[in-house]
């Protein structure tokens, strides 16, 4: 593996190859940061003949092709958003045999002008985030459905569907859909143990952000808000706290979408605040933390975004602030936006109940992640059964999040349901906090419900407390919201059963403020032989960013941070040495080698780019 600088594969990454090679369809599961590319790349530098990729993401092509060149493939892209010059140049090299791998968007494939010229040499057709096939997924494309058609005209090749996310049913559709034939399934356990994940209930939602964002100051990050109008409030916020920050979302004009791509790209800007329409085509892998601000519509959608996060294997964190509210409010945007079947109402119900699950459960958060799609949550260093005192990188099992003792779960689950029963449905979970914690307003006092015996009854627990209660029991079944102009609070039969003592139920304590600096950020580094010099791995990114802003790529495409912060351990002195280094192939010591050695033998970087 010499062009890439890799020691060894990846998990299953040797048997997706050999599979291709082999002729063989295969259908392969690996998380975000998993190494899917390389299941294609080095089937394509065997040299036997042509390897197609299918992929949605236009915007990514071009970086996913420098950085293939990086490793010394020929590889080229093909899509509409190409320019003419480069796009006469890319189909010359098709046509005259010298392309080895080529990035295509399915729109472009199924224009059908490309089959002839592809057909003779071709070996492999891969379908990238192949999940977009699956109307069960999340990200349907309609193209998608109409690609094995055209694979229909390429009988030889094998054919591999890759995507990060996809649970049992998934994998199913996506292999009939795409018309795998008798596929070698290849599933990759889903945990991701470099990532720390955090659900907190949400109270101050912007200074909740911004306490994430300090424990990673100048790394990069994203936060993801519902709204435009809560993007734009974050990032004014953020940007006022002195971070270096962004908005991006669908309202902005191109350009501006474009500038804040290229500059969180380039490690020019810090945070970008955004709605989901941000991340599909970003390919940073230093990424240091993802934090939802409001709680996504499924798990699925959980799992990809958060899964931005520390593609490089670093410790990364992602950290969800959930409000049950959220919930109601991705039920009201679905049904406004189209009729919905029953089924897919019964889908979107059982997706926003697993979301609120996970966010509220004070379970271990790997495990949950892990047994949501379909694996048992191991210890992946020793691969034994869940392990001793929790995964150590959760909430959870950090201590942040706790049970109240067993003796007053139920006691205070019951005086909950009993105020939200005497409200009898025609309030608003703001209301029954008010009346549990004995703040009467004119219309609580109009009411007579300062007269109730539930009225104060949980003073001491605090309203942040008790609205994370709330959520926590929405969540369990016990209430329920009413949806409409005004949702509206009702206990339901599992709530009433309880108050009977029939049941059980879970509620997590609400540990004051966010975790302890010590803790969080960035945690026990990676088993480096020494501890990298801080000093020298911040000049080598600066280095890193000049090299790149000159030649035109992204600079993770130059070096990846695991190997700066190797080599700022290590201190290389000869290239002999540098090549021992992770991630530092034939070609890029060749091309940036002599520059990184100057700056580890104490060379100002602005001098030696
Ligand atoms: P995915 O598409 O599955 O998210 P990528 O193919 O982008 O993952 O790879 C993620 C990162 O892991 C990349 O930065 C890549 O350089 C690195 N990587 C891939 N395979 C290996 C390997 N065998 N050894 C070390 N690093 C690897
Ligand atoms: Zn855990």
């Amino acid at each position: 593996m010499r062009g890439w600088g890799y020691r060894s594969f990846r998990p299953l990454q040797r048997e997706a190859a050999e599979a291709a090679l082999a002729g063989r369809d295969s259908l392969v599961v690996l998380p975000t940061g998993g190494g899917k590319s390389l299941c294609y790349q080095l089937p394509a530098a065997l040299g036997r003949g042509l390897v197609l990729v299918v992929s949605p993401l236009i915007a990514l092509m071009d970086d996913q092709v420098a950085a293939a060149r990086e490793a010394g493939l020929k590889a080229d892209a093909l899509h509409s958003n190409l320019e003419a010059d480069h796009r006469g140049e890319a189909c010359r090299r098709l046509i005259s045999g010298e392309t080895e791998l080529l990035y295509v968007s399915p729109e472009r494939l199924l224009a059908g002008d490309l089959v002839e010229d592809i057909a003779p040499r071709l070996v492999l057709a891969a379908v990238d985030e192949a999940h977009c096939v699956s109307h069960w997924g999340h990200d349907f494309r309609p193209e998608y459905r109409r690609l094995a058609e055209v694979f229909g005209r390429f009988p030889k090749a094998a054919r591999m569907a890759l995507t990060a996310t996809a649970t049992p049913g998934v994998q199913d559709d996506i292999s009939a859909q795409l018309c795998l034939r008798d596929p070698l399934v290849l599933v990759g356990h889903p945990d991701r143990p470099n990532l720390v994940y955090r659900a907190f209930p949400r109270r101050d939602q912007a200074g909740q952000v911004l306490d994430v964002v300090r424990r990673h100051p100048g790394r990069g990050g994203i936060v993801y808000a519902q709204t435009r109008k809560d993007v734009e409030r974050l990032a004014a916020g953020l940007a006022s706290a002195g971070v270096s920050c962004a908005a991006y979302h669908a309202g902005l004009p191109a350009a501006e979408r474009r500038r804040v791509q290229e500059g969180f790209v380039g490690e020019r800007l810090d945070v970008v605040v955004a709605t989901i329409a941000f991340g599909m085509g970003i390919d940073r892998p230093d990424v240091r933390f993802v934090v939802h601000a409001n709680t996504p519509r499924s798990v699925e959608h959980y799992q990809q975004e958060s899964g931005r996060a520390g593609r490089d294997g670093e410790p990364a964190e992602c950290v969800l602030l959930f409000a049950a509210s959220d919930l109601a409010g991705h039920r009201w945007l679905a049904r406004k936006d189209a009729d919905l079947a029953p089924e897919r109402e019964r889908a979107l119900d059982r997706q926003l109940r697993e979301i609120g699950r996970y966010a509220v459960a004070p379970v271990c958060r790997h495990r949950l992640l892990a047994e949501h799609f379909g694996a048992l949550y191991s210890d992946p260093a020793v691969g034994a059964a869940a392990p001793e005192g929790g995964c150590g990188a959760c909430d959870v099992c950090l201590g942040e999040t706790r049970d109240l003792p067993p003796g007053e779960v139920l006691l205070t689950a019951k005086k909950i349901l009993s105020a939200a029963w005497r409200a009898e449905g025609r309030y608003g979970t703001g209301y029954v906090v008010r009346l549990l914690s004995g703040k009467a307003d004119e219309r609580l006092t109009r009411n007579g419900h300062d007269k109730l015996q539930v009225f104060g009854i949980l003073k001491e627990a605090g309203e942040a407390a008790l609205c994370s209660w709330v959520d926590q029991l929405i969540v369990q079944g016990f209430l329920d919201v009413d949806e409409g102009e005004y949702p509206l609070l009702r206990i339901t039969e599992a709530g009433k059963a309880l108050c009977r003592d029939e049941g059980s139920v879970r509620l997590g304590a609400v540990v004051p403020r966010a975790p302890r600096k010590k803790r969080a950020g960035t945690f026990v580094k990676a088993a480096a032989a020494a501890d990298p010099d801080e000093e020298l791995f911040e000049r080598l990114r600066r280095l890193r960013r000049l090299v790149a802003e000159r030649t035109g790529v992204p600079p993770y495409v130059v070096f990846h941070d695991t190997a700066l912060s190797e080599m700022a351990a290590l201190k290389p002195r000869t290239p002999d040495e540098l090549r021992s280094v992770k991630g530092v192939g034939d070609r890029k010591l060749d091309r940036y080698g002599p520059a990184f050695l100057r700056v580890i033998a104490g060379e100002s970087p602005e001098s030696a780019a």
